[in-house]
């Protein structure tokens, strides 16, 4: 692992290492603990380079605030990184980041910034979005992390990304906490035995609220912040808030997904923690490696429950297909880009599998054709298809309506919020006699088994490391190895999963 203090040698090795990787930046103020751990080994899956960057802001601190005694461990902290197989440790000086008195900073919309935090910190996300500006400016990384504790800078940098049309994607990762319900925070180390046990009123109020909000999810919000602050005894309440998780404004109750959050502080100890709450979502997720079965099966569930089936391949066949007709080059980026942003899909639930219309054509045949075939993983790699593509698949989950989708990437980076997430899955020996039987079945043998082995993990091996959508088990799905299993037996078990749940 290498460790850079200056932009100038951090920029030379990434500049030689890059070449065409992924990269991933884990932007952190160091005092690593189990919760960064998460977002490191979650870039470190999905990346083949991983930043983690260490800096004491001083730009997010108030005067009153306690820049000086922020805990600072470098070297631990870089032994940490190492353990966890990450490529560099960026860790520069104040003089290194703001060699100015005065620096440009950016600002962003008060919408977001006044309220919560804000509003006990001013400046605070100025300094924020400018330290994350410049940190992604310097690494420009494919992808960087942040935590769902900070629920509100998280939201202030969906938006900077957003609005400034950088070139990353932003991953949030579930907040971790300690078996006792306390988050995770690096100035849990100020706390005294005392303040610890006083500090639980949080979590614990938070869990209170949450646990009414699922047995009636019509509880209005001043409801939900009372049974938090019940909790807060001892404690000196900055607020708690029931907001809307990306505009941050307030709720008067929980419409689709509302954020819950709050600070406090115990003694000098300022301490944020929140949760999550959505309504059931009545969208299930099946991802899984190649040949596991996610497609019949996906489409037998959604039909059984009456659900819409996300056919995420239909959607870029359609797309390939369009470019086709169009006499577009699959290779030209920019052309196909074009033309997936201004094409209109939909998807047409049939007796017994989904039609999809584009631009209002019904293409539900034309797309199975062997040229569409030859032609799908090219476009489907692209990340402007890829991004057309999940926003419209966001939107679909979000009518309500009731989606089954199945994928490599629907329960981390699609429908995280899923109410059900499926990992179907079988052993590589499994999937290749399946493949095989179907090969012999279309008059195609030629191929043995142990060939569709070596093809099959080449295919695992790719999949999971590929800069578009990796496949990736939710932490928070359910896995089901389909290995002596039926289709029926499979549809069933998620069926029951699915009523078990809602
Ligand atoms: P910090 O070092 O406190 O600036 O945190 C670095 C990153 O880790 C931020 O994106 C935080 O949101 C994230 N993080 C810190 N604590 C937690 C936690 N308990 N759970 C999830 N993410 C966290």
């Amino acid at each position: 692992m290498e460790l850079f203090k200056t932009t100038l040698g951090l920029g030379s090795y990434l500049e030689d290492q890059r070449q065409g990787k992924t990269m991933g930046l884990v932007p952190t103020m160091g005092a690593l603990h189990f919760a960064h751990r998460s977002l490191i080994e979650r870039a470190v899956a999905e990346n083949d380079l991983v930043v983690v960057s260490i800096f004491v802001n001083p730009l997010q601190f108030a005067p009153n605030e306690d820049l000086n005694c922020y805990p600072r461990q470098l070297e631990e902290d870089c032994r940490f990184c190492e353990e966890l197989g990450v490529d560099v440790v960026f860790a520069p000086s104040i003089e290194e980041i703001y060699p100015q008195d005065r620096v440009t900073q950016i600002i962003p919309p008060p919408a977001l910034t006044s309220g919560l935090c804000g509003r006990f910190r001013p400046g605070h996300f100025v300094g924020v979005a400018t330290i994350v500006t410049k940190l992604l400016n310097i690494v420009q990384p494919t992808r960087a992390y942040f935590g769902e504790k900070d629920a509100q800078q998280l939201a202030i940098i969906r938006r900077l990304v957003t609005d400034l049309h950088l070139p990353v994607v932003i991953r949030a990762c579930p907040l971790i906490r300690e078996d006792s319900g306390l988050a995770y925070s690096s100035r849990n180390q100020y706390l005294t035995p005392e303040e610890k046990i006083l500090a639980l009123g949080l979590s614990r109020g938070l869990f209170l609220a949450q646990k009414a909000f699922h047995t009636n999810p019509e509880i209005n919000g001043e409801t939900l912040v009372n049974l938090v602050q019940g909790e807060l005894g001892g404690l000196e309440v900055e607020y708690v808030e029931l907001v809307h998780p990306n505009t941050l404004q307030p709720l008067s109750k929980v419409e689709k997904v509302g954020l819950l959050a709050a600070a406090v502080k115990v003694g000098t100890t300022r301490l944020i923690d929140n949760v999550i709450l959505h309504l059931p979502s009545p969208i299930i997720t099946i991802d899984g490696p190649a040949g596991a079965g996610k497609s019949t099966v996906t489409c037998r569930v959604a039909q059984i429950l009456g659900m819409l089936y996300l056919d995420t391949g239909a959607m870029y066949r359609a797309v390939t297909w369009l470019a086709m007709e169009k006499g577009v080059q699959i290779e030209d980026k920019g052309a196909i880009g074009e033309l997936v942003s201004q094409a209109k899909l939909e998807l047409i639930p049939r007796e017994d599998k989904i039609g999809v219309k584009i631009n209002g054509e019904d293409v539900t045949e034309a797309i199975r054709t062997p040229a569409v075939t030859a032609n799908v993983s090219t476009i489907a790699a692209q990340p402007a298809v890829r991004r057309k593509l999940l926003k419209q698949q966001q939107e679909w989950g979000e009518k309500g309506v009731g989606v089954v989708a199945e994928g490599r990437d629907m329960g981390t980076h699609v429908f995280p919020n899923a109410a059900l997430k499926i990992f179907l899955t079988a052993s590589v020996e499994e999937r290749a006699r399946r493949r095989w039987k179907q090969l012999q079945e279309s008059e195609e043998p030629g191929v043995t088994i142990v060939e569709l082995i070596s093809q099959i993990q080449e295919r695992d091996d790719q999949d999971s490391n590929r800069q578009e959508a990796p496949l990736i088990q939710a932490l928070d799905a359910i896995v089901i190895n389909t290995d002596n299993m039926t289709i029926d037996a499979v549809t069933t078990q998620i069926i029951q999963l699915y009523r078990e749940k809602i």
